[in-house]
């Protein structure tokens, strides 16, 4: 396995919209946490990010910081990470969305849709995504997992189905993770947590956005896992967000490592009756035996006995979680096959 993994948070905020965080509060509370890097983004506001680099452990490079905004307007929430320049998303219409994302994207902004399924009025003016989009290509990844113990809410799954119907379509796209992080944990939390898996040893700011904007990402409750292609010969390996050539898996093989995070914080990560579902656009390839997920690593290499079709190829880990059945419990992005 060669690839690195690294735990970022891509949905925060603090005091400059109305998270309780100091600046210097959340990238202590990251660090502590165990994440390697991290977005800010602040509601309509990016005015914090400035003091991110006098903070030390931003200063050290002990945490990658990439500035962001979740536009917070009344037809939904939107994650914007790294723009160049802010694009004014004030006249933005459920209609004409397209055309402000297409602004981003020329600033070379990630875009994300924030929590697309969370109440809207008038439980949480806007949360719901009541934008129209058009092209989904405009669109870099859909949190399926916000806030504290996403398991627990209908939500997550919607934005599962939500994700998945995009992926069917042809659109490649990733499913995200985002705590929309505003305030210390409570005890009972557990929370999703985006690894970026990129072949870099070092987690560099230029690496984090370029393996964001790939989809070299998965999310898990708190499994660690490592997932490749390999081809036949085994000249080379591809790993999630990858784009391979079909001819090159004619009798390759699929190698799966699972094994318990070293986050401290996702230390409730209790499952049972855990299984690893692997699809091929969305038939089924493979699917595990019951994983005992917090033993020891699991291994497994699976050949691949028919032939891929073009699309691409995706897993989930589901078990039964806090009370919760089936749920998933570690998504990975695909790897997109041409
Ligand atoms: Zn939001
Ligand atoms: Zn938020």
């Amino acid at each position: 396995m060669t690839a690195y993994q690294f735990p970022v948070e891509v949905h925060s905020h603090t005091i400059h919209s109305d998270g309780q965080f100091t600046v210097k509060d959340l990238v202590e509370s990251a660090v502590s946490f165990g994440y390697k890097g991290l977005i800010l983004t602040d509601h309509n506001s990016s005015a914090g990010y400035s003091e991110m680099s006098t903070v030390p452990a931003v200063k050290d490079g002990e945490l990658v910081t990439l500035h962001g905004i979740e536009w917070t307007t009344y037809f939904g929430h939107m994650l914007v990470h790294d723009a160049d320049y802010d694009v004014d998303w004030r006249e933005a219409t459920p209609n004409t969305i397209d055309k402000y994302m297409a602004e981003v994207q020329v600033a070379n902004g990630l875009i994300g849709i924030a929590h697309p399924f969370d109440m809207g009025s008038p439980i949480c003016t806007g949360c719901h995504w009541d934008y129209q989009v058009k092209d989904y290509n405009l669109v870099n990844y859909i949190e399926i997992w916000n806030s504290n113990r996403p398991q627990d809410k209908s939500e997550s799954i919607l934005a599962y189905d939500f994700w998945v119907d995009k992926l069917k379509k042809g659109y490649e796209i990733s499913c995200s993770a985002g705590r929309g992080w505003h305030r210390p944990d409570t005890l009972d939390a557990n929370m999703g947590v985006t690894y970026l898996d990129i072949p870099e040893s070092e987690l560099t700011a230029e690496n984090f956005k370029a393996a964001l904007g790939q989809g070299q990402f998965y999310v898990t409750l708190g499994a660690v896992v490592e997932f490749q292609l390999q081809a036949k010969d085994v000249t080379r390996s591809y790993h999630i967000g990858d784009r391979v050539e079909l001819e090159d898996f004619s009798e390759g093989q699929i190698q799966v490592r699972v094994e318990p995070t070293e986050l401290h914080g996702l230390t409730q990560f209790a499952v049972e009756n855990a299984y690893m579902t692997i699809w091929n656009n969305e038939e089924v390839i493979y699917q595990s035996e019951p994983l005992k997920l917090l033993d020891s690593p699991w291994e497994i290499e699976i050949p691949l006995t028919q032939d891929l079709a073009k699309g691409y190829v995706r897993f989930d880990i589901r078990a039964d979680f806090r009370g919760i059945k089936a749920t998933p419990v570690v998504v990975g992005n695909p790897i997109y096959i041409k």
